[in-house]
């Protein structure tokens, strides 16, 4: 039995899904004919309190389209020095939209809403002008944590009485809100644009979904398209996203129960030197005596274990759809026999 927690995105199709994929509606989604790609825009806009929604390839091109219609060149975007759209898009904000960015130095990822404002600029032709606050929820690089709700309303207001606009990352929302408990309409209602992906916890081959309201969505819709990122009968994609909220949102727990049972197996390993405290569906550990996180990884390799190095020494679990109650005790036994 292969265990690969590098991610949750390596999850395949259930049966079931490729079933609905199959079977799914589509017409030409560039000119907006595809009725199930319409049905999971509209179905993620009515959950999330926003107008409309975009299908998009990646998440990646979610955050990048919506952080690009909120920003001109030399604008400025205030996110914190863990977010995805930071360190993992490829440098896209300067790239895609020529905007300068100011980091928080945030909990585990997450920001105050008064670090925020410490992070505006003043209305001063010397400095870059601030366009945007981005959050991200949760917090990949920060272990899987979460916003509460109290802290988002207060960056929220924040960004309505400063003008700015006010993004989402919200590639795990789902395992976000399995935990925080606020209410999804509520939640959604507190942000100009939302990006979330039906790859990850949610199990499907790829795709994500930009949310903002009608006018947003309009634009957002044109730098899709100069992106390269317009899709033709792509509802058969979306009909695994619809599959997915109707089926794999509930079984969200399971991803964290799991993460929780093998926080606790970590550290009970005398070469694991600490486990970041489990929130969700992501566990990162350090190893013991600065031990190499590459030399770690190919050792559980050998046994059938894969995970991804998360630093020099540290090594990060993700737990999702595929990582079963029978992977976890398989897991248990070889980390009891041979690690
Ligand atoms: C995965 C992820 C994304 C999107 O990445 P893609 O690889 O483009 O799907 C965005 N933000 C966070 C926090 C992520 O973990």
């Amino acid at each position: 039995m292969n265990i690969d927690l590098r991610s949750d995105t390596v999850t395949k199709p259930t049966p079931e899904m490729l079933k609905r994929m199959l079977s799914a509606p589509v017409g030409d989604d560039v000119f907006g004919e595809d009725p199930t790609v319409n049905e999971l825009q509209e179905r993620l806009a009515d959950m999330f309190g926003q107008e409309a929604g975009l299908f998009c390839p990646s998440g990646t091109m979610t955050n990048q389209i919506g952080i690009n219609v909120h920003v001109q060149p030399g604008d400025e975007v205030i996110c914190d020095q863990l977010s995805h759209v930071y360190n993992y898009e490829g440098g896209g904000i300067a790239r895609n939209s020529g905007a300068s960015i100011r980091l928080t130095q945030g909990d585990s990822g997450r920001f105050t809403a008064a670090q925020a404002e410490a992070a505006i600029n003043p209305d001063d032709s010397h400095y870059a002008r601030t366009k945007l606050i981005s959050v991200e929820d949760t917090c990949n690089k920060g272990g899987g944590c979460f916003y509460d709700k109290q802290h988002l309303e207060e960056i929220s207001a924040l960004a309505k009485q400063r003008g700015l606009g006010f993004h989402l990352d919200g590639a795990r929302v789902f395992n976000a809100l399995e935990e925080s408990a606020i209410d999804t309409n509520e939640y959604g209602s507190l942000f100009d644009s939302i990006s979330i992906c039906l790859s990850k916890g949610l199990g499907t081959p790829g795709g994500s979904v930009l949310l903002g309201s009608k006018p947003f969505i309009q634009e957002a819709h044109r730098v899709r398209k100069s992106m390269g990122g317009g899709m033709r009968q792509i509802g058969i994609l979306a009909a695994a996203g619809l599959h997915a909220l109707d089926h794999h949102l509930e079984r969200l727990q399971e991803d964290h129960d799991h993460a929780k049972k093998l926080e606790t197996l970590l550290n009970e390993r005398s070469w694991v030197e600490e486990v970041t405290p489990v929130h969700t569906n992501i566990v990162i550990f350090k190893l013991a005596d600065g031990a190499s996180a590459e030399e770690q990884c190919k050792k559980m390799a050998a046994h059938g274990i894969h995970a991804l190095p998360f630093g020099p020494s540290k090594i990060r679990f993700v737990t999702h759809l595929d990582f079963t109650s029978a992977h976890f005790a398989q897991l248990k036994q070889i980390f009891e026999q041979h690690l």
